[in-house]
């Protein structure tokens, strides 16, 4: 018999629908579990009246005979979505006991399709981070080797997914942070296109990058998920995309007989380890056994995403962050002189030392004098990567290649060396900065037994296809289904 903590959203979904066992039921089992496995580090607040409060509901939605896709399907959230019945706190202790007066549209639209919130999740400080160790409430031990790091800077969602603490979460993705700790803890994950999912309470990092979606185990719970968080929220976030929702299910089961899949030889150049190489060579060995062909292309900026990126990023962070001043939200210094010395105490006291480097760059690249030199050919670069793909995408149909360019590292490893974590970023740039569709599968195991993830990319829109071709590879291997030993 299988675990009720490892079943798919889709199997548990289904045993809900036909009461085999209670959306109650089913909100204790993960609150155990979650409650178990705290030396994770992924959960930052749980509140079980309000779980089980929800869940109660789903359960009585589901004796009136509602059949939503998602009802009673227990998740957890990003700790960088609001929610009025949790705090949130994106990782920072200038949030710290933060409480929203209202729910992100995210966090409303799966509250509405029926899901039940478990808690939330541990992340970088405001998102920023790729290893999950700039959080202020501390680090998040990958399943897979606790001495390792998950990924960030959804950390707590790619572990509590992996750990079976949740059957799946909510991230967001402002340079691969959905794609990059699945890729380490050997889940799913997609990022859609840029304004389908609603950035109404997401705490901002970077306004043209942010964007949410859902980690799981398997494409076709990515699919579930996918369908209930993106579509039009006009009113609320200008960026968001008069396009329709849509069911992403439908796209799964299509043949990908003759689906071009173009390589970037940048993306297995130097500099990629040969495990992940061997892991993603293996996965397109795979691919081309399902039918799909492999087509070489180039996506000549991929390195110039680096610095490009690390201008906008921190730019935008510095503008977003402006607002925690003492005075609007969170943390105010106890002891301050002027007004000025109080926004100073207050910033230097409750600002990780990461947020505050980004800050200052992105303080400096606006500043008059430097704008011309940093900013304004970051953007003009950032134009160019996005017609490379275009390009790209004359001859491909989804672009294929690894997450990162090794698995996990050991927590502690990059030590104070900022610049190590932004390369190992250079992956999952360029389609952030594109604002196209990315997903990270399970393609494999490398040094150490960690996880490899495989990267898709497809063009604007083509959210089902990337998750077909997905669903395809996950019915002819089964490094998805693969458990983190020790974890029961
Ligand atoms: N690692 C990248 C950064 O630190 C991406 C983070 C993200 O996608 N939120 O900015």
């Amino acid at each position: 018999m299988t675990l009720l903590h490892d079943l798919t959203v889709a199997q548990l979904a289904t045993k809900l629908r036909q009461k085999e066992v209670s959306a109650v039921e089913a909100a204790r089992h993960f609150l155990g579990r979650g409650r178990s496995h705290r030396e994770l580090g992924a959960y930052l607040a749980t509140d079980e009246d309000v779980t089980l409060a929800q869940a109660g509901a789903a359960d009585r939605r589901i004796a009136a005979g509602d059949t939503a896709p998602l009802l009673g399907v227990p998740i957890a959230h990003k700790d960088i979505f609001v929610t009025k019945d949790f705090p949130s706190t994106a990782g920072s202790k200038m949030l710290e006991g933060y409480r929203s007066p209202f729910d992100a549209t995210v966090v409303r639209r799966l509250a509405e399709a029926g899901t039940v919130t478990l808690g939330k999740l541990n992340c970088d400080e405001f998102a920023m981070g790729s290893s999950n160790e700039n959080s202020a409430y501390g680090v998040v031990k990958n399943p897979w080797d606790r001495a390792r790091i998950p990924g960030g800077s959804s950390g707590g969602s790619a572990v509590a997914v992996a750990a079976r603490l949740a059957p799946a979460a909510t991230g967001t993705d402002t340079g691969g942070s959905i794609r990059q700790p699945a890729s380490f803890c050997g889940i799913t994950g997609i990022k859609p296109t840029y304004g389908r999912a609603s950035r109404y309470g997401m705490i901002a990092y970077a306004s043209s990058l942010d964007q949410a979606g859902p980690m799981a185990r398997t494409a076709e719970d990515c699919a579930l998920l996918l369908s209930a968080i993106c579509g039009p929220d006009p009113d609320r976030d200008s960026t968001s995309l008069d396009v329709p929702a849509e069911d992403f299910t439908r796209a799964l089961g299509g043949s990908i007989e003759g689906l071009r899949i173009g390589v970037p030889k940048e993306f297995l150049a130097e500099g990629v380890s040969a495990d992940v190489r061997a892991a993603v060579d293996a996965a397109l060995a795979q691919y081309e056994k399902l039918g799909a062909k492999r087509v070489a292309i180039s996506l000549p900026r991929t390195e110039l995403s680096i610095p490009v990126y690390y201008i906008i990023a921190p730019a935008e962070a510095s503008s977003n962050l402006s607002r925690f001043d003492g005075v609007k939200f969170g943390h105010r210094a106890k002891q301050y002189g002027d007004l000025l010395d109080m926004y100073r105490k207050t910033r230097t006291e409750a600002f990780g030392l990461e947020v505050q480097r980004r800050i200052m760059i992105g303080t400096y690249v606006l500043s008059h004098g430097y704008y011309d030199a940093y900013y304004l050919q970051a953007q003009k670069i950032r134009r160019m990567i996005a017609d490379d793909f275009q390009q790209a995408f004359t001859q491909c149909d989804v672009i294929a290649g690894p997450v990162a360019p090794t698995v996990a590292w050991k927590l502690g490893e990059h030590g104070d060396d900022p610049l190590a974590d932004y390369l190992a970023d250079i992956f999952t740039l360029p389609g952030s900065l594109a604002g196209l569709p990315g997903m990270s599968i399970p393609c494999g195991f490398g040094h150490a037994g960690m996880p490899v993830g495989l990267q898709l990319i497809g063009n604007y829109f083509q959210e089902g296809r990337l998750l077909n071709a997905a669903h395809r590879f996950q019915q002819a291997t089964d490094f998805h289904l693969r458990k983190p030993e020790g974890v029961l």
